[in-house]
């Protein structure tokens, strides 16, 4: 089973991720992973990567590219895998494309998680995190016992800046803008399963099996 995996912060994609590639047997790429073993382990791809990095710039995408294929060709990715955080525009999609089917690969489906923006907003502007030992809660969905106090440490909760409002639509926005074009272009192709992500954990797991059956 090859497949990618796509949806905005919050909508759950990491844990879905783990649930997908542990039923299917298939190895889980997750590009930001990807990066850090490069750079760690100082492959000829990695350290190009670092040379933009250093100077603060973008890794262009062939080299993206050209990472993902290595990762791909690799043993562990022979049963199926499943590519997280890229694509994430239209041109890297094509890059990506063109790469695959000059290895011979076909993509079996596009899981892509949607959640309404507003639920995105309350899920993540909700987190908070114990200054002390960083147990974390959610206002909403997992409360301390007391409003501001970490159960476990008495410890005071705060909320990182990563999600205050602001952050928060801001990472809504360039998503929005830049990978739900995305959607368009795997629909045409007949690979995208979207799916309700506002269910619980296994009921959207249920979904993305029912659909990758189809
Ligand atoms: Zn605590």
């Amino acid at each position: 089973m090859k497949l990618l995996i796509m949806g905005p912060p919050g909508a759950g994609k990491g844990t879905q991720a783990e649930k997908i590639v542990k039923e299917f047997g298939i190895t889980h790429i997750s590009t930001g992973d990807m990066f850090r073993a490069a750079l760690k382990n100082q492959t000829p791809l990695g350290l190009k990567a670092k040379e933009y990095m250093d100077k603060g710039e973008l890794v262009p995408d062939e080299i993206v590219i050209a990472m993902v294929e290595e990762r791909i060709s690799a043993p562990d990715c022979a049963k199926g895998f499943l590519l997280d955080g890229f694509p994430r525009t239209i041109p890297q999609a094509e890059a990506l494309d063109k790469k695959l089917s000059e290895m011979g690969i076909t993509l079996d489906g596009v899981i892509n998680i949607e959640v309404p923006r507003e639920e995105l907003i309350e899920r993540l502007t909700g987190r908070r995190v114990c200054r002390q030992c960083g147990a974390t809660y959610h206002v909403k969905f997992n409360p301390p016992k007391v409003e501001g106090v970490c159960d476990a440490c008495s410890g005071e909760l705060y909320q990182r800046s990563d999600d205050s409002l602001e952050t928060v639509s801001n990472r809504l926005d360039v998503y929005e803008a830049q990978t739900a074009p995305l959607k368009e272009y795997y629909a045409k192709t007949g690979l995208l399963k979207n799916i309700d992500g506002t269910k619980s954990i296994e009921e959207v797991f249920a979904s993305i099996k029912n659909a990758l059956q189809k």
